[in-house]
Formats: structure tokens, sequence, C-alpha cells
């Protein structure tokens, strides 16, 4: 058994890893102070007896000294995410990501504890050349625009990870997430999947920004979770980073039409200006797809779950525990 740190666990993928490696006989403790994450993600899990939890900060070095000192590996998932979070809050997105990053590869290097960095497909930036490749050139926006702090500060993340592996040793290994869904994740903070599902299901208009012509690869989280465990298990991953994702590339009008067409909602789909969903001047990317033969080459992986199976998944979940759509059916 081994005794597993989740920094994020209570949020939507770090809970899922949490169950995962609990399935798997793990000993898990996280650790999250509920910024975006959220107790209902992890209480299935309280009382569980290979199941810890602190809500605190990362920034806690008192309390992430003791967790890390007492577990084996470390699977750095707090942060903050979605698109919204970073057009209206950029202070706490970009102080969060790197300070807190930097907290835990400190507190992880001195106790030489292997750690999983959650990283993302930002990092490519407005890059047209897909599908992306690990190694490829990023290509930003200026500054003036906020959606790219969001890249930087996941980048400054990758490299102080790479350089303590190059400069310490520390073992790490960096992940990076292409649009990742399903049960549990909220449409709050901007992701496109819970919206949409959530708006069909109360027959409300599924809102694309845009002409809807932008694509992307949405994965299931459960797919995902496999890759990142397998990947910590591969001693071949350390110091590398990995493209995490799916191959099934979709445009956000035909994703607002499969949404419709599985939950079997009379909604329409209403067409809304970036300026007017984010604001003036926002830039988003057209096309948004993994090269994942780095991943499948070292550990096999191959995404299994189709949208469709998601979709439904993510609609079973709402229907359960989202008030608003309970009372609406
Ligand atoms: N989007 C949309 N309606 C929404 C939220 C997002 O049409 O309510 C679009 C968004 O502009 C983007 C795509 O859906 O082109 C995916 O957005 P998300 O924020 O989920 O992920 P990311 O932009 O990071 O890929």
């Amino acid at each position: 058994m081994m005794r597993i740190l989740i920094t994020g666990g209570a949020g939507f993928i770090g809970s899922h890893l949490a169950d995962a490696l609990i399935r798997q006989g793990e000993d898990v403790t996280i650790i999250d102070d509920l910024s975006t994450g959220r107790m209902e993600n992890i209480a299935h899990l309280t009382g569980h007896p290979q199941f810890h939890y602190a809500i605190e900060t990362i920034g806690n070095e008192t309390v992430m000294d003791r967790l890390v000192s007492e577990c084996d590996i470390i699977y750095h998932l707090a942060a903050a995410v979605g698109v919204e979070l970073i057009v209206t809050r950029p202070v706490e997105v970009i102080e969060r990501n790197i300070l807190g990053t930097e907290a835990v590869l400190k507190i992880a290097n001195r106790y030489k504890k292997k750690v999983f960095i959650a990283s993302t497909s930002e990092i490519y930036g407005k890059s047209e050349t897909v599908p992306f490749r690990e190694e490829d050139d990023r290509i930003l926006g200026p500054t003036t625009k906020n959606r790219w702090s969001y890249s930087c500060s996941k980048a400054i993340d990758e490299f102080l990870g790479l350089a303590y592996w190059k400069e310490k040793k520390l073992p790490i290994v960096i992940g990076r997430f292409f649009n990742t869904i399903g049960p549990r994740q909220t449409g709050q903070y901007g992701m496109v999947v819970p919206r949409f599902v959530r708006q069909a299901l109360l027959s409300q208009p599924l809102l694309v920004y845009g002409d809807g012509e932008q694509s992307r690869c949405f994965t299931s989280v459960t797919d995902v979770v496999r890759a990142v465990i397998d990947l910590m298990r591969h001693p071949g991953a350390v110091g590398e980073i990995f493209n995490i994702g799916g191959s099934e590339e979709i445009t956000i009008n035909g994703l607002a039409q499969r949404v419709i067409a599985v939950t079997q909602s009379k909604s329409k789909i209403r067409h809304i200006p970036y300026e007017e969903a984010y604001e003036s001047g926002f830039e988003d990317m057209r096309r948004r797809v993994p090269d994942i033969s780095r991943l499948a080459g070292l550990t096999g992986y191959r995404p299994q779950i189709p949208l469709d199976d998601i979709l439904s998944r993510i609609a079973g979940d709402l229907k359960k525990n989202d008030p608003e759509v309970k009372e609406s059916s």
C-alpha cells in the first residue's frame, strides 16, 4: 500500500483520482482549501479507513511539511482553473498557481518525494499547428490579454518542476490536461460541458460563444485519471511532459447538438459574441487537439469512453445532485 498525497483533492479531477487510488487499495490524504473544490466531491469518502483530509491551503508550510513527510508520492492538482475565473480574478489565478507549485516543490524536495504536476493544454496558447506535441513552440497573445496569464503561470510551474528535476534530482512527472469532463465538474468557472448539459436539462438555450466552429477534444475524467496513475507508476515518465487527452475532435456547435440529443432536450442553441461572454478583446483558440503518442507509447493509453456516454453520465449526475435540475424534472 502506498501513501498518497493529493493537493486539490476535493476538486473535480482530484476527487476522481482519490476514488481510483482508494479502489486500488492505496492510502489517500487530500489537502484542499475549498476555493474551487467542494466538500460534496469527497463527502462519500469521509469515514473510509484509507481516506484522510485536511481543509487547508497548500501555502500552510507547517501542515504541508507534515503531510509531505508522511506520504510516499504527491499528486499536485491544486490550482485556479477555468477561463471565467482567469478573466474575473486574475490576481488570484496567477498567485495561486505559481506560489502554490513553488511551495509544493520546495517541500517535496526536502523529503525527495516524487511529484505529479498537473499542467494544461493552455500551454500551447493559440498555436494553430494541431495536433499539439509536447515539444512544440508556444504562441501567446500580449500580456494585456488576461487569458494568457493562465498559460504563463502554468508554464512557470512546468519550468520549476523541470528545474527541480535537472538541478536537484527531485523526480517529477508533468501532465498537460486537455478539456477533461465528467460528473462533479462545475460550470461555475467557465467549463462548457457542464454548462451545456445543465442548460439542456433546464430547457434553457445553450449559449455558444463566438461562431461555435472552434473545436476541442473532450476526455472522460476516468480515462485521464487512469493515465495519470499509470504515468506515476512508470519509471520512464520521470522528468518528462505528457499530453493527456482524447482524440475525438468536435466543434462547440457540434457539442451543443450532441448534448441536446443525448438529453432529449427541447433547448435551442444561441450564439453570443466573445466580448459579451468574457471581456472585450478576448482571444480564443480555434482548435485544440493533443498528440498523445508519447503517453500511448509509454503506457499503452487509449481513451475508452465515447463522448455520448460521458455526456449521459454527466446528465445523470446533475439530475441526482443539482437542486435546480432536480426540481425541474
Ligand atoms: N464556451 C461556450 N459556452 C460556454 C462556455 C464555453 O461556447 O458557456 C466555449 C468557449 O468559448 C471555448 C469552448 O467552449 O471555445 C471550450 O471552453 P472551456 O472554457 O470549457 O474550455 P477551454 O476554452 O479552456 O478549452
